[in-house]
């Protein structure tokens, strides 16, 4: 294992600073490593993972002491990783209103706790509240409505905050008690060595509080699944696998903890006839070889349901592509649309009656061709 670096030295201050400046640095690093700015860097999540390590010592007085004093040694967790994290509400303190920077998702899936956000104080005392999770939606959409948009009615089943205990979990009328386990602090402390370790109380999962005289209808859980419908627009252009998320439209939080998000999966299902290429389309229409050599005006239906003209000029080759500007899908929030290409295909006869076959050999016999025709150069290749 590689020596450890410096606390100080990866938050990049001198052993003076201050409580402020050490949140200072460690919230500059945080958002510069974050791992949602820096996707698929393993370094940038190893220099995060280092500077929240160094922050979760430096930034708690006792802890630091200890670090100043004996180095590494003296504040290595026996757990190892960020299992004891010493206390989260300094990490609301220390990122509150600063979610959109940091989801508690992020934390959760990081740390491994994810109710940071959602701790307040109430009465200079924390009581735990959890945010409610996050409900993932998936909606299919035919190409017309992803490139000309929609209101999608959503319908939901998601938990509510319950009206008999005003989300509480106790019986109406009661109230949670102290917990005795904790004396009603929420932490308990083990001693290893010559320091302390605080970790959440597992009676009362961190509240300071238990229930004894449930709530009936939400069994103490505060929250009851109800049905919701939720009218979502869809903006023209919209495309395959885009997320969106709806804040506070998941399910409610317990004991005052905010709403999780409604995350909404656009899928667009497979056109018959149009393939999508970012914002243009494309189409194919088959033309007869007679059509091709001598010209032809075909009519090509255009994604919102026109008939457009297009010229196929005499001797047109299979495969050519003709442009129909402004027939694509609209630019997502902006101005413009991208364009139909109409891809010629040039059917050739398979059974030709005999007339045909005769006035065919005729043509034939009129133009010289030659068996041993020459190669086409590589750059007209088509
Ligand atoms: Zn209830
Ligand atoms: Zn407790």
């Amino acid at each position: 294992m590689a020596a450890k670096r410096d606390y100080y030295d990866v938050l990049g201050i001198d052993r003076s600073a201050s409580e402020e400046d050490i949140k200072k640095a460690y919230r500059k690093l945080a958002v510069k490593f974050h791992p949602d700015k820096n996707p698929d860097n393993k370094q940038a999540e190893e220099n995060f993972k280092e500077a929240t390590e160094a922050y979760e010592v430096l930034g708690d007085e006792q802890r630091r002491r200890l670090y100043d004093q004996f180095g590494h040694e003296g504040v290595a967790s026996g757990a190892g990783g960020f299992q004891g994290f010493r206390s989260a509400a300094d990490f609301e303190d220390l990122f509150g209103g600063f979610s959109d920077v940091f989801g508690s998702e992020f934390f959760e899936s990081f740390f491994g706790f994810g109710d940071i956000f959602g701790r307040t104080r109430t009465g200079g005392r924390r009581e735990r509240v959890i945010r409610g999770s996050d409900i993932r939606y998936d909606i299919n959409l035919t190409l017309e409505e992803a490139a000309f948009g929609k209101k999608v009615e959503l319908k939901l089943e998601r938990e509510e905050s319950c009206n008999d205990c005003s989300g509480t979990g106790a019986r109406a009328g009661s109230s949670p008690v102290t917990c005795d386990q904790c004396g009603g602090t929420g932490q308990v402390t083990r001693t290893q060595g010559f320091f302390t370790i605080a970790s959440t109380c597992p009676t009362c999962r961190g509240s300071g509080r238990v229930i004894k005289d449930l709530c009936p209808t939400c069994r103490g859980n505060g929250t009851t699944p109800k049905s919701r419908k939720i009218m979502l627009d869809v903006d023209p252009g919209i495309e395959d696998g885009t997320v969106l998320r709806l804040r506070g439209e998941g399910n409610a939080g317990t004991k005052g903890g905010r709403r999780g998000d409604l995350i909404v999966v656009v899928h667009q299902k497979q056109h018959r006839t149009f393939l999508r290429q970012g914002k243009d389309v494309l189409c194919e229409v088959p033309v007869s070889v007679y059509q091709a050599i001598l010209g032809v005006d075909i009519k090509v239906p255009t994604l919102d349901g026109k008939m457009v003209k297009i010229n196929i000029p005499p001797g047109t080759q299979s495969g050519r592509t003709f442009r129909l500007k402004k027939e694509g899908i609209p630019y997502l929030k902006r101005w413009g649309k991208g364009d139909q290409l109409v891809k010629i295909i040039v059917r050739i006869p398979k059974n030709l009656s005999s007339g045909e076959k005769k006035l065919l050999q005729q043509i034939r016999n009129e133009v010289q061709g030659t068996d041993t025709p020459e190669l086409l150069p590589v750059s007209k290749f088509e």
